[in-house]
């Protein structure tokens, strides 16, 4: 037991909640040092301090004693001799409620696969829908064991918690508020899984920190003096660098190089009231030319989380010329700006009413919806993840009730979110009076009017404009309804030809006699199956009239789409990725014109003879296939195949455009930031030479979308490259 026991932890809390049971967190802690005994941590401390330091995490927010002794009792039941029915009878059913929310997760935590990975975040949200102090132990637990994260031997096992951390509990930081949290748990994630470009734009960031001396010192200086001068009361200024991260996902997001990148400063001011802060903004844009399009005003309409701030962008003066973002807000702003959720449960009096947990975030029951309609639960954390993600817009019904969407949606997400029957049965919206394609994206204060249609139907392509988990899982449940009865009425069509053909009867009462030499459960799945292709009609001819077997043996032609042409060859195992909905024996090709990647939305052309030839969705070339719809197949990257090698092979292409200042080094310079980020130059073509900027054209071999966006993003961080996206034909 380390020196001192539960006497820091408990004074730690007095300091906020004088009037606490001090005992309890006491019992909590005897009981945890006590159960976790000689167990050790990776680095060699004694267990106990783990939960101690989680403890101490959620001190800092000023916790209830509830969630302290959470804390500390967190693993016992996991890991030790400890029982859910000794806790619950030493400590009560409240904290024995949330060390069980928290269990259940950790046990669930030890999984690697996506699939576990889903299904522990579906226990998650459960979970914290019925108290949201869960995700608060779960967060600061995360916290602490990202901290300690360089201990961990396996790298196999960072890289998981690593990526888990970047996928799920940032977001989930980030969407109750818990900013500082969410900036700490997102940077140690990003060190781990992105060493190099983790340590590139560090090496940047101290580079401009040298050169500028004490710059955010004195920014904060004249920040304050700008405000005085204008009859702000100013409390407090202070200034950070973003984080490594941060500045990263502006480079992914935007295609800015790091030179561009410039406003790598935030200030923050805090004023006394609201009307000051408005007082506080006209001051400085007053001293500073404003930066168009960075004004935002979160005070008079928060962010979902309860955020409230004042945003803006502005650009010193000379000689610096530097942008800034300042945020301009009250001291309660602040506190729920850091502290987020976490502020609602700050140490109350011990007898009064707690805060109507789940009630409060209207985006927790959101999730739950989605959990209802996803299929699998991959696809509930696809969908969710999009959510997480988002930033917000505001938009109203005709009767005015507020809609709050995330940024990029659609009339469609607009009606989903209003209730999912007028999302099934949209046909039209008004967007400000004004009919409007339904595909537009939807700005903030739009007033929307949703036009439904009785018998109206989700529309297969509305998927590609929502943005929506709500949404997107609704469309894809009626869409793969729709798709199995085409399918099962496409196999019908097939058989009932194949066996005409023959001259054979070809009744149901037949085909069930060749439903368990086939493996079939039931009609409807043979009908799927040869609807898809992956059954020939006359096998099933076969199956149903074995004596024709010998004499179906002579070669025949067979309809384009279902022959397993003998000549074809067989799906080249080193395209990397798997294609999903080929007719197996078809040969694969990759369009030369849009260099489709893993990742990206396809579409397949056959041709006659030499197989399927894969297009991106969006690719000019489709048009001169307009006239030959039968030409198309529905075709999608085999990500199933590709998830028992996560490593797939670098064998697509990808082609980035790039244009660069003309230099010497510039081309050593760029392909050694493509092989820092694991990619290989096949081709470099200088389409444009000036005599300041060279424009250049790049093939890199990739595994997949995702690699590509490493391999831009990489390069967006090198000086000299101006301008880098990807090259679409
Ligand atoms: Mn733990």
């Amino acid at each position: 037991m380390p020196e001192g026991g539960s006497g820091l932890i408990t004074a730690r809390v007095q300091g906020y909640a004088p009037g606490c049971n001090v005992a309890l967190i006491d019992e909590a802690f005897a009981l945890a040092a006590q159960a976790h005994g000689a167990q050790t941590r990776d680095n060699g401390d004694p267990y106990i301090t783990h939960p101690v330091a989680v403890a101490e995490i959620l001190a800092g927010y000023h916790l209830d004693v509830a969630s302290i002794c959470t804390a500390l009792l967190h693993d016992t039941v996991e890991d030790t001799q400890v029982t859910m029915r000794e806790i619950e009878a030493r400590f009560g059913p409240a904290i024995a409620g949330l060390v069980d929310g928290v269990t259940k997760l950790n046990k669930l935590e030890l999984q690697s696969d996506r699939t576990k990975q889903a299904e522990n975040f579906r226990k998650l949200v459960l979970a914290m829908s019925r108290d949201i102090r869960v995700l608060l132990v779960k967060l600061a637990d995360r916290l602490h064991n990202m901290r300690t994260l360089g201990f961990v031997q396996k790298r196999e096992r960072r890289q998981r918690i690593a990526h888990e951390t970047m996928d799920i509990y940032a977001p989930l930081a980030a969407r109750i508020g818990m900013d500082a949290l969410k900036t700490e748990l997102q940077n140690r994630a990003f060190a781990e899984l992105e060493p190099e470009a983790h340590g590139t734009i560090q090496a940047r960031l101290n580079y401009l920190r040298g050169q500028g001396a004490d710059v955010i010192e004195e920014v904060r200086r004249e920040l304050r003096q700008v405000c005085q001068d204008g009859g702000v009361g100013v409390l407090e200024v202070s200034g950070r660098e973003k984080s490594a991260f941060s500045i990263w996902q502006k480079m992914q997001m935007r295609n800015v190089a790091f030179e561009q990148l410039s406003d790598i400063m935030a200030f923050r001011v805090v004023v006394p009231t609201r009307e000051q802060c408005y007082m506080a903004l006209g001051a400085v844009h007053n001293a500073f030319p404003v930066i168009a399009g960075r004004f935002k005003d979160y005070i008079s309409t928060p962010k979902t989380n309860g955020y409230q701030s004042l945003h803006t962008g502005v650009t010193l003066r000379h000689p610096r010329n530097q942008k800034i973002e300042v945020q301009i807000r009250t001291r309660e702003m602040h506190d729920i700006a850091d502290n987020g959720v976490a502020a609602h449960w700050n140490y109350k009096e011990p007898d009064s009413e707690p805060p109507s947990e789940a009630k409060n975030f209207g985006w927790v029951k959101d999730l739950l919806e989605i959990l209802d309609n996803s299929a699998a639960p991959d696809e509930f954390l696809e969908n969710t993840k999009l959510e997480l993600y988002q930033d917000q817009v505001f938009c109203f019904t005709p009767k005015g009730q507020l809609i709050q969407l995330p940024r990029g949606a659609t009339p469609i997400d607009f009606a989903y979110a209003v209730h999912s029957q007028v999302g099934d049965t949209t046909v039209g919206a008004k967007i400000n009076g004004r009919l409007m394609p339904l595909r537009t994206e939807l700005a903030n204060g739009d007033q929307v009017e949703i036009m439904t249609a009785r018998g109206g139907t989700p529309s297969p392509s509305w998927e590609r404009w929502v943005v929506t988990g709500k949404a997107r899982a609704r469309i894809r449940r009626y869409v793969a309804a729709q798709q199995r009865a085409h399918t099962i009425e496409q196999g019908r069509t097939a058989l009932a030809r194949a066996f005409r053909q023959e001259g054979l009867d070809g009744s149901e009462k037949v085909l069930e006699t060749a439903l368990k030499s086939l493996k079939c459960a039931t009609l409807a799945d043979m009908y799927v199956a040869v609807g898809s292709g992956n059954l020939g009609p006359r096998d099933v001819v076969h199956a149903a009239y074995p004596e024709l077997l010998e004499a179906a043996r002579a070669p025949r032609m067979m309809p384009a789409l279902l022959a397993r042409s003998p000549t074809a060859k067989p799906p080249s195992r080193d395209s990397g990725l798997a294609i999903t909905g080929l007719v197996s024996g078809m040969a694969v090709h990759y369009a030369g014109c849009c260099h489709a990647l893993p990742g990206d939305p396809i579409v397949g052309i056959v041709t006659t003879g030499k197989g399927v030839t894969i297009h991106t969705k969006g690719c000019s070339t489709l048009e001169t296939f307009a006239a030959t719809p039968e030409r198309f197949i529905d075709v999608d990257w085999d990500y199933a195949a590709s998830a028992e090698a996560p490593n797939g092979k670098k064998t697509h292409t990808g082609r980035i455009s790039v244009i660069a200042v003309n230099e010497p080094a510039t081309l050593g310079n760029l392909t050694n930031a493509v092989a820092r980020q694991d990619g290989g130059v096949t081709n470099l073509k200088i389409v444009n030479r000036q005599q300041d900027f060279i424009e250049i054209l790049v093939d890199v071999e990739v595994r997949d979308l995702r690699h590509l966006s490493m391999v831009i993003a990489g390069l967006r961080a090198v000086s000299g490259l101006t301008q880098v996206e990807r090259d679409h034909a």
